[in-house]
């Protein structure tokens, strides 16, 4: 097969191969066909990448704040003129639909959008007459060399959450992309070549755990913004910091959706039935769990199970498929097992969908959950699959109880046509990313986001103004001339 073949890194301008003895097979979600086969990168291929973003980082950081916000926008332009391949990469290689990879390359271009306002967004402050006749001023500069560490849900979006911001503000940066989903690493790092970015500025290293684990203990590298699951972030921030780096590690979630009994049902069930099942649940601001306020739960779970039965599964090419395959046959499996598990701690499923006809892909039934208990499994862990909960509560204040005992915190909506039920719910519910009637409160590229309690294992969030914050460090000059 032409396209089987093994991947190779990208280190100092040129395609080098990986050191590594294993390979992984790289299939596509919809169909199980092989696309390309990664190479997991050994502690050698990480240094010799380093070594690059090193050697390139002083002609980089002197490079006019300008003329790196030139190549960003160079960049943008070249994703803007690549972006259906782009997305045709992402629906091949993670399987979520066309329409779904092309709304998440919209949002990585508004984060390089971002980046590009850097000669404003990069300015110090100056506070004269500190004392008599002397003046402090503040600079930012950039850190050194920084790594990303990215997951499988947003092959293109979260990396460019990372790299254009990093750079901008002056850093050589390494990619380490989900070795899940590197083909779109491979594209993105051809058009951060064809931008100008000079060589070694961007590196992008394939790769799982021994990658990963190296990049944290590296002495060359000041900086680690990392998203994936809540096990992998905690290591990733325990183990970077405790080699003195900066760190920002995105993790896993379980989004609690609150239904209040005037919420109007019309427009509300598509938006909660997009944000449990769009991207096969494969998001981190998937909601998962409702907690529907009494007395709307009946009318609610009816509407939902309804519609949940008419989900189409299929290839994200098809226009009709609302939920594509999961990423991995494993995955698929552990999905099924969470539901298993739902049945037999006593939730009721209300509602099945079907799956394709076929024997290939990693498809899933949607699955509608009542009368689930705040306490049982599937209202507590994270399942990152096609499959909504739904508990009932007596109250806002009840509901609100239930999100918070949550160990995660990254996204919480609520539906209602009442104000002071929304802002009882913005002020006390404890997550990073809230939604009044709004199911996917996805950020804006110039807002910082993260999550909170166990999403988040950091201070500085990823994007917005945090970002520009997170890539830089301040220096404060006092001054007296005699
Ligand atoms: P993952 O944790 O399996 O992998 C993420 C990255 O870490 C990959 O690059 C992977 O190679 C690396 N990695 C995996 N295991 C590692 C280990 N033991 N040691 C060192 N590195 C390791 O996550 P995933 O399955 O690719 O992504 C899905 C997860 O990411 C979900 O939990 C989801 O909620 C989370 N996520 C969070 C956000 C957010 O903004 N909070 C956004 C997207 C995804």
């Amino acid at each position: 097969m032409a396209e089987a073949r093994v991947l190779e890194n990208f280190v100092a301008g040129g395609w080098v191969r990986s050191s590594a003895t294993e390979v992984l097979d790289v299939p596509d979600p919809s169909t199980g066909s092989l696309l390309a086969r990664v190479p997991l990168s050994t502690s050698a291929d990480v240094d010799e990448a380093v070594r690059a973003a090193q050697k390139a980082f002083p002609a980089w950081r002197e490079t006019p704040v300008p003329d790196r916000a030139h190549r960003v926008l160079k960049l943008r332009s070249l994703l803007e003129d690549h972006l259906d391949e782009l997305a045709r990469t992402v629906v091949q290689e993670n399987g979520k639909t066309l329409e779904e990879a092309q709304g998440s390359i919209r949002r990585g271009i508004e984060a390089t959008e971002f980046a590009a306002s850097a000669p404003t967004t990069m300015q110090g402050f100056v506070l004269e007459d500190v004392a008599r006749g002397i003046d402090t001023e503040l600079v930012r500069q950039p850190l050194g060399v920084v790594a990303g560490i990215t997951p499988f849900n947003f092959p293109v979006m979260i990396p460019l959450w990372m790299a254009p911001l990093a750079m901008v503000c002056g850093n050589s940066f390494i990619l380490k992309p989900s070795e899940r989903v590197p083909l779109s690493a491979v594209r993105l790092a051809r058009l951060i070549g064809e931008a100008g970015f000079p060589p070694g500025v961007f590196n992008l290293v394939h790769g799982g755990r021994e990658a990963v684990d190296a990049l944290l203990v590296h002495p060359g590298v000041s900086a680690i913004s990392s998203v994936g699951s809540a096990p992998t972030a905690r290591h990733i921030y325990t183990t970077a910091a405790a080699s003195g780096k900066r760190v920002q590690a995105l993790a896993g979630a379980k989004n609690y959706i609150i239904v209040m009994p005037d919420a109007d049902l019309s427009k509300s069930v598509p938006a909660i039935l997009s944000s449990a099942f769009g991207q096969a649940g494969e998001r981190c601001l998937a909601g998962s769990v409702i907690v529907a306020v009494e007395p709307v739960g009946d009318s609610l779970v009816a509407a939902l199970a309804a519609e949940v039965k008419r989900l189409k599964v299929g290839e994200g090419w098809a226009p009709e498929t609302a939920v594509g395959p999961v990423i991995r046959a494993e995955h698929r499996q552990q999905v099924l097992e969470w539901v298993r598990t739902g049945e037999r701690e006593g939730a009721k499923v209300v509602a099945r969908g079907s799956t394709p006809d076929r024997s290939d892909g990693y498809y899933v039934p949607p699955v509608l959950f009542d009368r689930v208990r705040p306490e049982m499994t599937i209202a507590q862990e994270e399942i990152f699959g096609p499959v909504l909960s739904v508990i009932r509560a007596a109250s806002l204040d009840e509901a609100i109880g239930v999100a918070n005992r949550s160990r995660f915190g990254n996204a919480a909506a609520i539906f209602t046509r009442d104000g002071k039920a929304a802002r009882e719910f913005r002020y006390r519910i404890e997550a990073g990313m809230l939604g009044v009637n709004i199911g996917v409160p996805a950020p804006a590229a110039y807002f910082p986001f993260a999550g909170w309690k166990g999403s988040f294992f950091g201070d500085l969030h990823a994007t917005g103004r945090d970002a520009i914050e997170f890539y830089t460090r301040k220096k404060v000059v006092t001054t007296r001339w005699f």
